[in-house]
C-alpha cells in the first residue's frame, strides 16, 4: 500500500484498556501454555496496531510541523501511550510457563522486559507527560527557525549546504548568522533544558535510583553494557582516536595555508577546491541509491524497489518538515518508512544510505515476534546503517563521478573525527546529570571545556556566536529528545571501521 493510502484514525482508548486488561487476565490464569501463548500472541497483534497507528501520526507530523490536526494527535498519543503501553509486561515476567515462552521466543523479551519495568511507575506519568510537551517545544522552535541571510531567509536544514561554501567569507557568514539565530533563542532554549534536565532528575529520584544516569541507561534498553564500560571506551577515545582525528585537522591547516586551529567554518570543508559533491540532482541520488541496491544483492534490490513504489521515502527539505532523517516501521503494513532533508551535499548520499541500511534490517526482520525485537538495541541498529554505508564505496561512481576520491576520503576522515565528537556528547550529559542543579552558564562552561579535550582542533576565540563561544551542543537533538541516545552511534561506528577493513580484504565475505 502506499503511503498516502494508509488510514488514520484515533483508536478507541477505552476499548483498547478493555481488551489489553482481558488479554493480562488470560496470561495470569491460563491453564496450558498454549492458551497463554495465544494471549501473548493476541497482545502482540494489538501492539502492531497501537505502534502503526502512532508512527503514522509521527511520520505525518513530522513531515509537516505546522499541521494541526496530526498536531493534536501526536499530542493524544503522547498523552495516553505511557500508561497503556505498561499493561501487560508483568504478567508475562510472573507467567508459569516463562520457560516455555523463552524456549520459543528467546530470553531477551524478558530481560528487556525486566529493564522496562525499572523504567516505569504510576508516579512519574506527570514527568513523562511534561518531559513529550518540553521534547515537542523543542522540536518545534527548530524547526519553526527562520534565519535571515543575504536578504533571503533559510530553516535550518536549508542553510547547511552554505555553512560549506568554497569561499571563506560567505561560509563564516553562514555559520555567523545561524549562530546567531541560536543566540538569539538562547533564554529559550536554555529554559526549556533546564527543566528537562530537573525533571529527568526528579523521575531517577522517584524510583530510587538517587539521579537520572541509571534510569538513562535503563530507558535506552542497555541489555549488554553499562557506565563502567562506556568511561572506558571514552577514555579509549580521548587516548588513541583523538590525537590520529588531531592529525587530520593538522593536516587539513597545513593544506589550506591556515593556522591549526581553524575556525569551526574552515573545519567544516575538507577541500579547498569545494566537497565532494552528488553529479545530479536529488531525484538521481535516489535512483543512483536504487543502482546501488540492485547491484548489491537481489534482497537489497527488492527492498528498494519496494520502497519507492510506496512512497515510503520522505526526502525533500520543505518548510515546516522537522529536521533531521529517521527510519521507523509500520509494521500493520509491513514496511519501514524513511525520512530525511536532502540539502543537495554528500550527506544525502550518506543519508539515503545510511536510512536504508537501517531500513532493509528492519524489513528483513519485520515479522519477528516479540515486536519489541523486530529491531536490537540502538547500537545494533547503527552497525547496520553505518555499515551500509561503507558498502556502497564500490559504487561512490553513481553518486559522486569524478569526486569519488573526495567523497572516500571525506566519509572515512569524518567517521574517525565523529567519535570523538559523539563521545564528548555523551560525556558532557554524564556530567549534566551528575550535577542537575548547575545552572545553564554551569552548563555552557562545561561543553567549552569538553571540547578542549576531544575536539582541540576547533578555535574557541567567540568569534562565531554560539558555536566558537562552547555552545554549540543545544543544536545537537539528542540532548534535548534522547538523552544518553549518542553512544551508540560511537560504538557502532567503531565496528562499522572494521567491516570497512574487512571490505578492503574481502567485500562477498564481509556482506555475507
Ligand atoms: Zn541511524
Amino acid at each position: 500500500m502506499k503511503f498516502s493510502d494508509m488510514p488514520y484514525s484515533r483508536p478507541d482508548v477505552d476499548a483498547l484498556r478493555k481488551q489489553l486488561r482481558a488479554l493480562t487476565e488470560t496470561l495470569k490464569t491460563a491453564p496450558d501454555y498454549s492458551a497463554a501463548k495465544a494471549a501473548f500472541l493476541q497482545q502482540q497483534e494489538l501492539e502492531k496496531h497501537l505502534s502503526t497507528l502512532s508512527t503514522l501520526v509521527e511520520v505525518r507530523h513530522s513531515i509537516d510541523t505546522r499541521d494541526t490536526f496530526y498536531e493534536a494527535e501526536a499530542d493524544f498519543f503522547n498523552a495516553v501511550l505511557p500508561e497503556i503501553q505498561q499493561a501487560g509486561t508483568q504478567a508475562l515476567l510472573d507467567s508459569p510457563f516463562r520457560a516455555d515462552f523463552e524456549r520459543e521466543y528467546g530470553s531477551v523479551m524478558f530481560l528487556n522486559a525486566q529493564m522496562e519495568l525499572k523504567t516505569f511507575s504510576p508516579e512519574i506519568i506527570p514527568e513523562l507527560q511534561q518531559e513529550n510537551d518540553l521534547v515537542q517545544a523543542y522540536e518545534k522552535l527548530l524547526a519553526s527557525a527562520q534565519i535571515p541571510f543575504e536578504g533571503k531567509t533559510y530553516t535550518i536544514a536549508q542553510i547547511g549546504p552554505l555553512k560549506q561554501d568554497p569561499d571563506d567569507a560567505r561560509r563564516l557568514a553562514a555559520w555567523k548568522a545561524e549562530g546567531q539565530w541560536y543566540k538569539d533563542n538562547q533564554a529559550q532554549l536554555d529554559e526549556l533544558y533546564d527543566k528537562l534536565v530537573h525533571l529527568r532528575d526528579t523521575m531517577g529520584k522517584k524510583l530510587g535510583y538517587g539521579g537520572y544516569i541509571p534510569l538513562g541507561y535503563y530507558r535506552m534498553g542497555r541489555n549488554c553494557y553499562d557506565q563502567n564500560d562506556v568511561e572506558k571506551f571514552r577514555k579509549a577515545v580521548r587516548t588513541y582516536l583523538v590525537p590520529l582525528a588531531d592529525r587530520i585537522f593538522r593536516d587539513k591547516a597545513a593544506r589550506f595555508g591556515k593556522q591549526y586551529p581553524m575556525s569551526f567554518a574552515d573545519n567544516a570543508v575538507m577541500f579547498r577546491s569545494g566537497e565532494a559533491k552528488p553529479t545530479g540532482t536529488e531525484q538521481d541520488t535516489l535512483n543512483a541509491g536504487k543502482a546501488f541496491y540492485d547491484a548489491l544483492s537481489p534482497e537489497t534490490g527488492k527492498f528498494f524497489r519496494m520502497m519507492l513504489d510506496n512512497e515510503l521515502m520522505d526526502v525533500l527539505s520543505t518548510e515546516g518538515k522537522q529536521g533531521g532523517g529517521y527510519c521507523t516501521e509500520l509494521i500493520d503494513y509491513e514496511v519501514p518508512f524513511i525520512f530525511a532533508n536532502f540539502n543537495g551535499t554528500r550527506d544525502d548520499v550518506e543519508t539515503v544510505i545510511h536510512e536504508a541500511g537501517h531500513a532493509f534490517a528492519a524489513w528483513k526482520n519485520i515479522h519477528r515476534i516479540p515486536v519489541d525485537t523486530l529491531l536490537p538495541s540502538m547500537e545494533g541498529c547503527e552497525v547496520h546503517s553505518m555499515s551500509m554505508e561503507f558498502f556502497s564505496w564500490p559504487w561512490a561512481e553513481l553518486f559522486f563521478g569524478k569526486d569519488t576520491q573526495k567523497f572516500k576520503y571525506s566519509h572515512l576522515a569524518g567517521a574517525l573525527t565523529f567519535i570523538p565528537y559523539g563521545t564528548m556528547v555523551d560525556h558532557f550529559q554524564h556530567e549534566v546529570f551528575e550535577h542537575p542543579d548547575w545552572t545553564p552558564r554551569q552548563r555552557h562552561d562545561c561543553w567549552k571545556q569538553l571540547l578542549g579535550v576531544y575536539m582541540p582542533w576547533q578555535k574557541l576565540d567567540g568569534d562565531i556566536p554560539f558555536y566558537s563561544e562552547g555552545e554549540g551542543w543545544q543544536r545537537q537533538h539528542h540532548i534535548y529528545s534522547f538523552p544518553f541516545y549518542y553512544i551508540d552511534y560511537c560504538l557502532a561506528q567503531t565496528v562499522a571501521l572494521e567491516f570497512w577493513a574487512k571490505i578492503q580484504s574481502d567485500r562477498e565475505d564481509a556482506w555475507r
